[in-house]
């Protein structure tokens, strides 16, 4: 526990995950004194208990599938199998690493962290064991935590990520409930590691909030993986014994695996913590800002995935930083969602920023819109991958959304992002030469394409 003799600083940010320390960081660096209450570890469910742990065992996935499938391209290669407590050590070591490194970083920068749990007790306070901190400025960043339905009860062989994580076999069954991001990770992941993979999504589609193109590649790959899908069905029953779990579907079918994982999304973890009581408006859970994140309470700002939107971590780094520079009265420029990049990392990998076909014809009437098909980009035959580049612009306007699946693609979604946030014009982008043979030319064909100069396109 830190010991600070007045326990008074111009912020204190309450949860040091994503949002929290990305915040504290900034604000040090902006010359303010900084305590940060973590009840856990620093790093939060991202380095945690998502986007790290998640992607180190996709990593693991790709060996074992590039392993099986060597012999495709002349090297003899066999998957033996999965030796899971080597692949969690794997995991963990790179999860070990970037705590390490973390902590050297809030150490090195001054902030003063707080071990233990904390509850807002005023509106310029949090109490944390028997110490009182007051702040000029609070910031809420208590995260998020995985939601269950109702009669889905967590426990035995029913898990959500948090268990996941930690499983020491593979399943040789499994039933997921839930088809988004974090659903569609875990089958692709438990696929390659040779487990038969089922999902059940209550949308008509995978990665249901994607452009609708990205979601049908995205089940033909997986079909072609062997993955199993029943898509618009509802999850209405569940029951486990000794052996396997079933799960019982609206339609009246019943699936039965080694394990179920519930991937449903994930509720804000602000239950309890006294925001309400003082003032600050919470609904149904989640902490309401306005652009700027303030609260209903003027010096108590939110950040990350306590405030309703995407759920995504570098969404935390951003808000952080951007609530360190407004304390600071540095003006900073608000972060808006619908420019913030979004990866799937499963394989084929899901990339996308910015608007939906669907989204921009909602918004600007009429839009144009080009799908580059991977099957013309050199790199992507090398790797053996197929997929799209889809470009969606405002009529004779910007581009305004892109949208990209294929291996590796979550690479390109950096290029995507400044297209679409310097609302960059088919045009401008076609005249940047991209290097050959890179998956990166998928988007620049796209671009020359809408820009009216198709190159490997056939009519
Ligand atoms: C399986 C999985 C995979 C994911 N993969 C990705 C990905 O690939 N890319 C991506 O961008 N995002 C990913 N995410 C989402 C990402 O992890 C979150 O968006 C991000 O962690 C949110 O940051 P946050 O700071 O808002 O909350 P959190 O990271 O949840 O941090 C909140 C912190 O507050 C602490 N806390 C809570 N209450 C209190 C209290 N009362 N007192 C003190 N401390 C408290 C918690 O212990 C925690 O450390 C993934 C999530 C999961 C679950």
């Amino acid at each position: 526990m830190a010991d600070n003799a007045d326990n008074s600083f111009d912020l204190v940010i309450l949860g040091g995950g994503s949002g929290g320390y990305a915040c504290a960081l900034r604000a040090t660096q902006l010359g303010l004194r900084v305590a940060m209450v973590e009840k856990d570890k620093i790093g939060g469910t991202c380095l945690h208990r998502g986007c790290i742990p998640t992607k180190a065992l996709l990593h693991a996935a790709e060996v074992a599938d590039e392993a099986r499938s060597g012999n495709t391209v002349g090297v003899k290669t066999t998957l033996e199998g999965i030796d899971m407590a080597a692949v969690n050590s794997y995991k963990d070591g790179v999860v070990g690493d970037l705590y390490k490194g973390l902590q050297g970083l809030v150490t090195s920068a001054g902030i003063t962290v707080y071990e233990g749990e904390g509850h807002l007790v005023g509106t310029d306070a949090v109490q944390v064991g028997d110490q009182r901190l007051t702040g000029s400025f609070i910031v809420l960043a208590t995260g998020s935590y995985a939601r269950t339905l109702p009669g889905l009860d967590i426990g035995g062989r029913v898990m959500t990520s948090d268990q996941a994580l930690t499983m020491d076999a593979v399943p040789r069954s499994v039933v997921i409930i839930g088809g988004s991001v974090i659903g569609v990770e875990f089958a692709s992941v438990w696929r390659s590691f040779g487990a038969d993979v089922t999902i059940v999504e209550a949308l008509p589609h995978l990665v249901p909030l994607e452009d609708e193109v990205l979601s049908k590649q995205l089940e033909r790959a997986f079909r072609r993986r062997g993955i199993t899908f029943k898509l618009g069905a509802k999850f209405t029953e569940l029951t486990q014994d000794d052996d396997s779990v079933t799960v019982v579907l609206d339609t009246g079918e019943k699936v039965q695996a080694e394990v179920c994982l519930v991937a449903v999304g994930r509720g804000p973890a602000t239950d309890g913590l006294g925001y309400a009581e003082h003032g600050v408006s919470v609904d149904r859970g989640w902490v309401t800002t306005d652009e700027r994140l303030h609260t209903s309470v003027p010096q108590v700002f939110a950040v990350g995935d306590v405030v309703p939107g995407l759920q995504l971590a570098h969404r935390g780094f951003g808000h952080g930083i951007f609530v360190a520079e407004e304390i600071a009265g540095r003006d900073p420029m608000p972060i808006v969602d619908t420019t913030i990049p979004r990866v799937t990392y499963c394989d084929p990998e899901v990339a996308s920023v910015g608007l939906t076909e669907e989204q921009a014809r909602q918004h600007y009437g009429d839009v144009d819109t080009f799908e580059y098909n991977l099957a013309g980009n050199g790199r992507s035959k090398i790797l053996e991958t197929s997929g799209v580049v889809k470009l969606v612009r405002e009529k004779d306007g910007p581009i305004v959304g892109v949208h990209m699946i294929g291996s590796r693609m979550g690479e390109q979604v950096g290029e995507a992002s400044l297209i679409v946030n310097w609302e960059a014009y088919p045009e401008d982008v076609a005249q940047f030469v991209h290097a050959h043979p890179t998956q990166t030319e998928g988007l620049g064909e796209a671009a020359l394409a809408l820009a009216g100069k198709p190159l490997h396109v056939h009519a």
